[in-house]
Formats: structure tokens, C-alpha cells, sequence
């Protein structure tokens, strides 16, 4: 039988819903259990592909093309899974496929409802996942706050799963967050307690309250919260802010909460093992060295808009005990102000992430040529692996004025031109060339160091290539394209044999790192950046 946790958010958005969702899944994982995750969007969108990374953060991408929210992300990093787009519900998907079944008669002589339509295609969704997975137990995280108008038919499909499932197979977590006040350093539970009575008037008693806060609660706000939540206080947690989020399954296991939930489902007889996610803590807090980072994006003031490429970065920090500072550098100051890109020279790498549009493309060209020219290490992801196409054209090939036809539709030398396939296409959503491709690695490339394979597979979301009518003049050049698609005709990889360590992507290695599992891409960069501040005359993989 397979066992369902919902989990719900109040107060605020963004209180670690996420983490708090993959860090359950883990204190289960590491108990011997099965679990997989499902992220549900109560927005109108189908999917996030469409949406403007600076204001909802990175869109997660799928080993099957799925454009999805970030927390996937969050939860294949913690649980070492690869998703699906089935695992991510939007409103917008949801009322696609009713209509759909509606337009096609399968309601037929019906008013079609919320209650029951939509709420069943909610039900039968996660129970397809349930299914689908073969997984013990099924997380399903509500985006959003509870009370948001469009939450509601998500909470309300969650709360008809206890009748159909039964109470000892759904347990739902409510988290909240209890601020301290500035003045008094109080724990106010006020805002907590309005939430959990907003969900009980929707129909759902939370069986464990976790509490957000700055410090861990005390005992008196915890009997507070046990009794205004109406649960025992063995059933309230709290997760106090840490230095990494990686540490957070482990002051919740600490609390018991790990046992709590296990044994609530009906579990018994676990062996519980977080010595390996434990060394991977240490090496992230605890790191031995450090190296600073320039991110040169377009989208430098939110975090979060890079923030699978952040923790790919950490992970292959933690493998070199290195600690991975980044600065997040607006492309466009180049642009504005070309002296500052000697500023590039303290940092002991330079990364140029993924983007779209031609905004701070030419400063981005700018940092690229900077790494080249002063042998400063260097990754390119997706708009960085096809800007650093451009940037070879123009100052090494002679180019004038190459670019990407998506900078300059009038280039004299488009160097990246749109994908054959996607001429004529309209739509925007889910069109891109999505999810995961195979790849072929050269033979006694650094690629073929770093992956120690001759075939990988990495997941992409573009619209442009590197144009084939100008391998000649690249490989006369001495550009090595290490990684190719099946038929050789897409260039994955790009490499500088001559540099201390020059290396671009078409894919984005960052949606396969994992806390324990670096991406090796990622790891090449990080300890390339190491081993050059370390003064090492090559870099040491
Ligand atoms: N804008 C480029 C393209 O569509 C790069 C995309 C990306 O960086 N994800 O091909």
C-alpha cells in the first residue's frame, strides 16, 4: 500500500517549503524507503518554461523535457532521483486536460465541476505518479500559501485522498514560519496558528506542524503550537536557519522527525545510515580551501535564477574541499563601462551561465574573452558554450562581427544559427529542443578525462547550435569540439587544449549534479580554479 505526506505552506511563500519536502523525503530514504516526489504549481501556467527566470527562479529541466519549477531540482539533488514532468502539476495543466476530455464527449450530458472533475483529474495525477514510480511513499508539496484562491482545488483534492486512502496511509505537514520579533526577541506563533486554521477550514488537520524560524523554538513555543495546532508536541519540529540546506535533514532527524513519520506510516524495523550525506555536510561547512568565482549573467540579482548551476558549483566544491564564493556580475557593466572587466582578474575563474536574448550578451563575450586571453579558467554553459563560439570566431578566426543569429539575425558570419527543426515553429511553449540526448566524447580530450566515458547522456534546453558551416575554420584554429549528438552534427562540447582550462556545454551538466555525485563538468571547472590559486602548472582531474 502505498503511503501518501502532503505538504502544505502558510504565512509567507518561500519559507524552505522545498527543502523541508526533499529533506522528509530523505530521513525516509536513508530508513530503506522508496520515495518519490510531486511538486504541484497552483498557477495558470502549463508549465514554467514560459516564465521569466527573474521573477520565478530557474526553469528545472527534466530528463524527459520537462520545464518545470525549481523544487525538482531541490528534490532529485536531496534524493538522488531522476523526475518527470508527471511529477510537477500546474492549474494549467490540470484544466487542459479536463477541457480536453470535456471537448471530446468523456463527460458527456455532465456540468463539469471543480468538485468533482477537476479534483479527480488532481487525484488520479498523483496516484498515476504513486503508481508510476512503484515508490513506498509519495510527497506531494502544495505550492504557494494556503488560502491563495488558486490553491484551493489542490487542497481540497488533498484533503478527499484521507477519505479514499485512509488516515494510516496520508499524513499531512503544515509549515510555517514563527518570526522573532527585533525588539523583544520574542517567537510569535500568531501568523502559525491563522494558518493552520485556514487549512482546518478547507477540511485538513495537520498531523505535524513545522515551525520556520530564525532560532530553534523553545519549549514554551512549541506547547503553544502543539496546542493551538490540536497536535501532540512530539509532532511539532522546527527548522532553524542553517549555514547549508543540506544540513536541514539532519537537525530535523536530530528532532525525531525522521522516527516520527516513519513509524506514523505504519513502518517498523528501519536501519538509518546519513554517514555519507554527513561526510558531503562536513566537506561543504568545513571546506579547506577556497576559490572565488565570477557568475558573469544576465539575471546576476536573483540567486535563484541560477540556482541548480549554484549547487552543481558547491558539490564539486565539496569534492575538492573548496569552498565555491560567487559573485554574481551583470554582463551589461562590461558593456557600460569596458575598463571594468579587469576586475575579472581576482577571480580564479569565470563562468558564463545560460540566457536568451541578446541583453548582456556582448559583456558576456567581453568576460569570455578575458578568461581566454589571460588563461583564467573558464565554463560555458548553453549561451556561454555558444557565446564562447562566438567570441573564438570573432578574436581568434578573424570573424568581424560574427555572433548568434539570435543576437544578430543580419550577422555576416552566424556562427550559431536556430536548430534546422525549429524554423517555422510559433509556439513557445515546450518547443525547445528539451531534456535529455545522448552525446558522444572524443577520445583523450579533457572531456573524455572528465566523464571517463565515450557516451553520456545530458539533458538541453535550446533553440540555437553552432553552425556547420564553420568547423573548418574552427578546427583549423584549434578549437576541439570533444562532445558531439549521435550523428556528429551537433557540437555539445567545446574545449581549449591549450588553455588551463577552457571548457563549454551545450547541455547543462547542472541538472545531473548531485551533493554526493558532482557533475564533472562542474568538478573540471571548480578544480581547475583550485589547482591554478594553488600555482599548479596544469590541473589535475
Ligand atoms: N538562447 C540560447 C538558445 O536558445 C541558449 C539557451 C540557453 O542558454 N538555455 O539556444
Amino acid at each position: 500500500m502505498v503511503k501518501y505526506v502532503f505538504v502544505t505552506g502558510g504565512v509567507l511563500s518561500s519559507v524552505g517549503k522545498g527543502i523541508i519536502t526533499s529533506s522528509i523525503g530523505k530521513m525516509l530514504q536513508i530508513r530503506g524507503l522508496k520515495v518519490t516526489v510531486i511538486k504541484i504549481d497552483p498557477y495558470v501556467n502549463v508549465d514554467a518554461g514560459t516564465m521569466n527566470p527573474y521573477m520565478h527562479g530557474e526553469v528545472y529541466v527534466t530528463d524527459d523535457g520537462g520545464e518545470t519549477d525549481l523544487d525538482l531540482g531541490w528534490y532529485e539533488r536531496f534524493l538522488d532521483l531522476n523526475l518527470l514532468m508527471e511529477n510537477n502539476l500546474t492549474t494549467g495543466m490540470v484544466y487542459k486536460a479536463v477541457i480536453e476530455k470535456e471537448r471530446r464527449g468523456d463527460f458527456l450530458g455532465r456540468c463539469v465541476q471543480i468538485v468533482p472533475h477537476v479534483t479527480n483529474e488532481i487525484k488520479s495525477r498523483i496516484r498515476h505518479v504513486a503508481k508510476h514510480s512503484q515508490a513506498d511513499v509519495v510527497l506531494t508539496e502544495v505550492g504557494g500559501t494556503v488560502g491563495d484562491i488558486e490553491g484551493l482545488p489542490f487542497l481540497e483534492a488533498i484533503r478527499q485522498m484521507r477519505l479514499e486512502e485512509g488516515y494510516e496511509n496520508t499524513l499531512y505537514v503544515h509549515i510555517a514560519l514563527v518570526p522573532i520579533l527585533d525588539v523583544t526577541k520574542e517567537m510569535k506563533t500568531k501568523p502559525l496558528q491563522h494558518s493552520v486554521n485556514e487549512l482546518r477550514r478547507i477540511g485538513i488537520q495537520p498531523d505535524i506542524i513545522v515551525a520556520r524560524c530564525p532560532e530553534m523554538i523553545d519549549n514554551e513555543t512549541a506547547r503553544k503550537i502543539a496546542l493551538f495546532g490540536t497536535i501532540p508536541e512530539n509532532a511539532v519540529f522546527c527548522s532553524y536557519t542553517v549555514k547549508s540546506v543540506y544540513q536541514v535533514p539532519l537537525i530535523l532527524d536530530d528532532q525525531g522527525m525522521g522516527d516520527f513519520v516513519y513509524k506514523r506510516l505504519g513502518f517498523s524495523n528501519h536501519v538509518q545510515d546519513f554517514k555519507e550525506w554527513k561526510k558531503f555536510v562536513d566537506a561543504i561547512i568545513n571546506p579547506e580551501h577556497e576559490v572565488k568565482i565570477a557568475l558573469v549573467g544576465k539575471y546576476a540579482g536573483l540567486a535563484d535564477s541560477y540556482v541548480s548551476m549554484n549547487e552543481a558549483l558547491k558539490h564539486a566544491g565539496a569534492a575538492c574541499k573548496t569552498r565555491v564564493c560567487i559573485d554574481y556580475i551583470e554582463a551589461e557593466k562590461f558593456e557600460q563601462n569596458p575598463k571594468d572587466i579587469n576586475a575579472l582578474d581576482e577571480y580564479d575563474g569565470i563562468f558564463v551561465p545560460y540566457g536568451f536574448g541578446p541583453r548582456g550578451t556582448e559583456g558576456k563575450i567581453m568576460a569570455i574573452n578575458f578568461a581566454r586571453e589571460n588563461n583564467i579558467p573558464f565554463l560555458g554553459i548553453c549561451y556561454g558554450f555558444q557565446l564562447a563560439v562566438v567570441e573564438f570566431a570573432r578574436y581568434v578566426c578573424g570573424l568581424k562581427d560574427a555572433n548568434s543569429t539570435e543576437i544578430n539575425p543580419n550577422s555576416p558570419h552566424p556562427v550559431i544559427d536556430l536548430m534546422p527543426e525549429q524554423r517555422g515553429i510559433e509556439i513557445k511553449g515546450a518547443t525547445m529542443r528539451l531534456g535529455a540526448h545522448k552525446i558522444i566524447i572524443k577520445p583523450d580530450t579533457i572531456a573524455h578525462k572528465l566523464y571517463k566515458s565515450e557516451e553520456i547522456y545530458e539533458r538541453h534546453r535550446h533553440r540555437f547550435e553552432v553552425n556547420l558551416d564553420y568547423m573548418d575554420i574552427f578546427n583549423k584554429n584549434g578549437l576541439v569540439f570533444s562532445g558531439k549528438s549521435t550523428d556528429g552534427k551537433r557540437m555539445e562540447i567545446l574545449e581549449l587544449p591549450n588553455h588551463f582550462f577552457f571548457f563549454a556545454s551545450q547541455f547543462h551538466g547542472e541538472f545531473k549534479s548531485r551533493p554526493e555525485k558532482p557533475d564533472p563538468e562542474y568538478y573540471g571547472f571548480v578544480k581547475a580554479c583550485l589547482d591554478k590559486k594553488l600555482d599548479k602548472p596544469k590541473v589535475q582531474f
